[in-house]
Formats: C-alpha cells, structure tokens, sequence
C-alpha cells in the first residue's frame, strides 16, 4: 500500500480545532454572563483558553489544505527524494493531521546496522547509541549455520531470547552450579538472567536466526565476558593452580576470542544434559518457554496476543507480549504505567502514534526488522496497514507485564464526568466493554 493513511484525514485542516462553550447550561450560563461587559482576559479563561493564546489575531483564510495525492505546491517535493525509503514511511513524510509537535524518533531499522561478519554467523545490534531515546533496552539479531555456536559468555544485563527461524541448543549455569541444556525452536524464547552464563549453537540442516533483548540500553553484543578472552588474559600459572593441573593443557587457548565460530554439532540432548546435571541438577525454573503450548491471553476479531511474563514464566525478570493483529486490526490505545516498551516488528506492517504530554504526536510506519521504543506512560496505538497479518513483540525490562488501555479508563470512571470532557454522550460511554480489550475489533 502506497499510503495507508484514509483520504478523509488528508484534507483534514491541522488549523487548532474551534473551542466551543460547553454544552452544560450552568457553565453556559456562567460563561455568558461574564462574558456581557467583561475584559477580554476574562472571556479567555472562561472560555479556558490562556491569555496568549486568546489574544493572538486570527488566522482567517489560513487554513491548511490537505490533498490526497498531494498535488498543490504546497505539497510538492521538487527536488531529489529517496521514493523507496518515502513510500515505506508515508506518516512521516505525509504526517495524519492530528500529528502536531516535535518529537524525538523511536524507530530504528536493522538493516541500518552494522553487521559483523563471522565464520559461523553474523549478528548485529540496535543501542541506544543508535536509537537515542532506547536507554532501557537494547536488541541484537543473531545468525547462527547448522554448528555454528555463540562462544560461552556473559554480561551485566538479562538476555531475553525469541527463536526467529530454525533450532539451536542452549546451555547455562545457574550461580549454584545447576545446569539448563534445551532445544529451542521456532518461535520459541529464553531467559538468561544477569551474570549467569551461556551459549547457543545453530542446530539442523541450516542452523538459525534469533532475537535478543536486553535490559539495558547501552548492551554491547561485542564486548561481553567471553571464555577464551578472560582464559587468554589470565597466566598460565594461575590457569595450572586453579586446576591443579600442568600449564600446558592450556597450550591451545586462542590468543583471540572466538565470539561465532563453526564447530561439529552437539551430542544427543539427553547425553549432555546428564553430563552437565551431574552433581548439582538442574536449575529449578527452567530458563525456556515455549508461547506456542500456551492459551492466547487474549483472542479478537482483530487478532491474539499471548503475554508473558513471571506469572507464567517464574525465571524471567523480563516481560513481554507477543501480539498478532489481522489486516485493519489495531492494538488499542493504552499505555505502560511501570516501564518503557520495546518492540520488534517480526512480519507485516503497521503504523504506530506516540503522544507525549504537552500537545506532542508523532506517527511513524513500522515493518519486518524495525525496532520501536516508547517511554513510559506514553499513550500510544498500533495499527495493522498492510494485507497480511502484523507480528510483533513488545519488551519490558521488568518482571511483571502492566498496561491500562484508554476503554479501561473510561469505562470505570463516571459517565457524566467523562461527557463533560469528550461530549460523545453518555450511551457510548456506558457502552464500553468493562473488560480491557487489547487488540480491536473485539
Ligand atoms: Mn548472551
Ligand atoms: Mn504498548
């Protein structure tokens, strides 16, 4: 779709909309009396509009005209443009009218990120020195051939995992010494908790592809703590009185980090799982989930979500949904009030608005491989514009998943206080679904 935004909101005017007395008669009333014989101050607050504002001259024969093939000269971009990069972010470059303000990107691409290539993969990530606003959380796609393993390591953050394409086996240790060894498969997740250290090898004919997040904005993929770099910054001599063996069994530690690198596949599961569990078990909460196995959270015309977080999942410290919307589907207006969200846009495409506090909007396009951030408490919306169905997953670097959705609000505060605020009348009010409804329409 070359545009996805309905001809109707093109023309609409960004002129502010006109400010009307309320319709309640007392203050109608109220506002008509001082209105007779009174300093034009005072017919701006009862109007509730600031002095400076109300006193700026009006702007008749000034309103903006919107067309939807964007043919006046006003509309014209006469000189070179990207038409590829324009067409895949048509509400940038022809923002909805109700856009209004600046308002820091919170849309990366992956394809903007530098790849590091390696013998057994590539892998790339999205930061917050790439994606200014996302100091939170960080992402890194992964590409693993069949063999191919992520070199045993660790970092500070959490490592939370979604299984992209293919199969891999994991394998972690627990700070009591309780080993987790698992096949993971599409669509499948991990955790691996701060500190706690692990791998991942690409299994089956072509290995995999997989996301990660962390839970901390300024992550770096490729400066974690590695077990050859730390073997071969450590002397000899200590390696031989740690082991209590000759110094020349280390002989052969790489001088450089291996990071991605191709080797023979593992050994039967079982076969591994009881070498490593030999004397200390298992780690008690397994750090694999499977959403596949699980009952959608919430299933609509528009679409599914499933939500996963601690309460079904005991060893993240990282909640997450996964959320489906069908063509035209739209996950409701809400907001976050405990962390900022991070999202990947797995398949599809769709359009996101922010609103932030202070009259600011901004609408941006999202598709495959674009991260996207809002920070918390930022009312926002997604909405599915392609054919085919929209697949994405937000992020957040807490345990437990919380929302509040504008219906949710409305529906539970009283009718009358609401009219006297958005006057669309108290039946439609009344009429609001009491149950949050996530994904429209119901
Ligand atoms: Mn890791
Ligand atoms: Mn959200």
């Amino acid at each position: 779709m070359p545009c996805n935004i309905p001809a109707a909101h093109n023309v609409h005017s960004v002129v502010p909309r006109r400010i009307t007395l309320s319709s309640d008669s007392e203050s109608s009333t109220l506002s008509r009396r001082k209105f007779l014989g009174a300093s034009s101050a005072v017919v701006a607050a009862a109007a509730g509009l600031g002095t400076a504002q109300a006193q700026q001259p009006k702007k008749s024969g000034e309103e903006l005209v919107r067309t939807p093939d964007h043919h006046l000269p006003s509309e014209a971009e006469p000189s070179g443009k990207n038409a590829r990069l324009d067409d895949q972010n048509t509400n940038s470059v022809w923002p909805p009218a109700t856009d209004a303000g600046g308002q820091p990107p919170f849309k990366y691409s992956f394809s903007l990120a530098h790849k590091r290539m390696e013998t057994g993969g590539w892998t790339r990530q999205v930061t917050v020195r790439d994606l200014a606003i996302s100091k939170k959380m960080a992402g890194v796609q992964m590409r693993l051939i069949s063999g191919g393993v992520r070199e045993l390591h660790w970092h500070v953050g959490a490592e939370w995992a979604l299984m992209l394409y293919g199969s891999a086996r994991i394998t972690a240790v627990d700070q009591e010494g309780r080993s987790h060894i698992s096949d993971v498969n599409k669509g499948d997740l991990w955790i691996f908790p701060g500190g706690i250290p692990h791998s991942i090898q690409g299994l089956g004919e072509d290995g995999c592809e997989f996301l990660l997040v962390f839970d901390d904005g300024n992550f770096n993929e490729f400066e974690t703590f590695l077990l050859t770099d730390w073997l071969a910054h450590t002397p000899p001599d200590i390696l031989a009185k740690n082991f209590n063996v000759p110094a020349e069994t280390f002989a052969k530690v790489p001088p450089r980090e291996l990071f991605i690198f191709a080797r023979d596949l593992p050994r039967p599961l079982a076969e591994e799982q009881k070498q490593a569990e030999a004397g200390t078990g298992r780690v008690p909460n397994s750090f694999d989930f499977r959403p596949g196995q699980m009952k959608p959270t919430k299933v609509s015309k528009g679409g599914e979500v499933r939500i996963i977080d601690k309460k079904n999942w005991p060893a993240t410290s990282i909640a997450a949904a996964i959320v489906t919307l069908k063509p035209g589907g739209l996950r409701e207006l809400h907001w976050h009030p405990n962390e900022d969200e991070w999202q990947y846009y797995v398949t599809g495409k769709g359009r996101m608005t922010v609103f932030s506090a202070g009259g600011h909007a901004r609408t941006m396009d999202f598709q495959e491989g674009d991260v996207g951030y809002i920070e918390r408490s930022m009312p926002h919306y997604i909405e599915n514009t392609g054919d085919a169905d929209l697949v994405f997953i937000e992020v957040f670097p807490t345990p437990f998943y919380e929302d509040v959705s504008l219906a949710e609000w409305l529906a539970h505060t009283p009718t009358r206080l609401v009219n006297q605020h958005i006057a669309t009348g108290e039946d439609f009010l009344t009429k609001i679904d009491k149950k949050e409804a996530v994904i429209a329409p119901q």
